[in-house]
C-alpha cells in the first residue's frame, strides 16, 4: 500500500491517502491538546500507545460485530482505515457523573447513572463543542434520524463492550466519547478509541488514568496509558 498525500491534519493524528480511494492510513501523533486545542505539548510514546489500545479496542468491538473504519496495522504509529464520510457529531456516554455534565448540570461528581446517559454534541471547536439534540442535528442535516438511532444503538452496546474489557482489566470506564461516519451508506465507528477519548479509573483507587491527567497536570500522562495497555494484555513495542 502506498501513502501518499496529506489529507488532513487533526489535533491528534493525521490522515493520508493512499493508492485506493477506499483506504487511509491514519497515523497517531505524540501531540496532546485540551480545552480545544488551547492546550498542546508533544508527550513522547502516547501516540504509539493510543494505536495499540485503540487497535485492540476496534477488534474486540468488531468481534463483537459493531463495524468499525479499522482494516490493519502498519506500523507502531500507523494503521490502515476505511474512508468515512464523518458526521459532524460526538457521541459520548457516560456510567459516572463528571466533567462538563457536572458543570453544566450542576450535578454530583462521581453520581453513578443508570441507565447511562447518552448525550449529543456538535463537533466544533471555535463554539466548543456545544450539547446537542437529534432535532439538531436532523434539521441542520447533521446526521439522519436512522443515522442517529444507529448511533445511539452502537454507542449503547460500545459502552457494554468496552466496560466489561475494563472491568476485567481493573478499569472503570466512567464515561467514553465515540465518532461515526458513512461508508457504502453503512454507519462505522471511526475516530480512535483511547485514553484520550474515554474517562478510565483504577477500580481500586479511582485514580483517573486517561487524558484528565494531562487537563488537570496530574502527570505521568504516557506512564498511565501504557498501564492500562498492560492491564488490557496489550504488549508495547517500546
Ligand atoms: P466531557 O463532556 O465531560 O468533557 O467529556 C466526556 C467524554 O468525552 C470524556 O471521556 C472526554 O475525554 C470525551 N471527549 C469529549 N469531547 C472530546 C473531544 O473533543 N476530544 C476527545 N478526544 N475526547 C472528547
Amino acid at each position: 500500500m502506498q501513502k501518499q498525500q496529506l489529507l488532513y491534519s487533526g489535533k491528534a493524528k493525521s490522515l493520508f491517502t493512499t493508492d485506493d480511494e477506499n483506504l487511509l492510513i491514519a497515523e497517531f501523533r505524540d501531540d496532546t491538546t485540551a480545552f480545544d486545542g488551547e492546550k498542546h505539548q508533544k508527550l513522547s510514546g502516547k501516540g504509539e500507545t493510543n494505536l495499540a489500545i485503540s487497535t485492540h479496542l476496534m477488534n474486540e468491538i468488531e468481534n463483537k460485530g459493531i463495524p468499525t473504519h479499522f482494516v490493519k496495522s502498519l506500523s507502531s504509529t500507523e494503521c490502515v482505515v476505511k474512508k468515512l464520510k464523518m458526521l459532524p457529531v460526538e457521541c459520548v456516554i457516560r456510567n459516572i457523573a463528571t466533567g462538563s455534565l457536572c458543570r453544566r448540570l450542576g450535578v454530583q461528581q462521581g453520581l453513578s447513572l443508570r441507565p447511562p446517559l447518552f448525550e449529543l454534541f456538535l463537533k466544533n471547536d471555535e463554539l466548543h463543542d456545544p450539547l446537542i439534540n437529534s432535532d439538531h442535528a436532523i434539521s441542520f442535516g447533521w446526521a439522519t434520524e436512522a443515522q442517529i438511532a444507529t448511533m445511539r444503538e452502537y454507542t449503547f452496546k460500545l459502552n457494554d463492550i468496552l466496560r466489561e474489557a475494563f472491568s476485567n482489566a481493573g478499569l472503570i470506564l466512567v464515561d467514553a466519547k465515540f465518532e461515526f461516519g458513512i461508508h457504502d451508506g453503512e454507519v462505522y465507528v471511526g475516530d480512535e478509541i483511547s485514553p484520550d477519548s474515554c474517562r478510565i479509573w483504577d477500580a481500586l483507587t479511582k485514580e483517573p488514568l486517561d487524558k484528565d491527567r494531562f487537563r488537570q497536570d496530574l502527570g505521568k500522562v504516557v506512564a498511565s496509558y501504557q498501564e492500562i495497555a498492560l492491564r488490557l494484555g496489550i504488549s508495547l513495542t517500546a
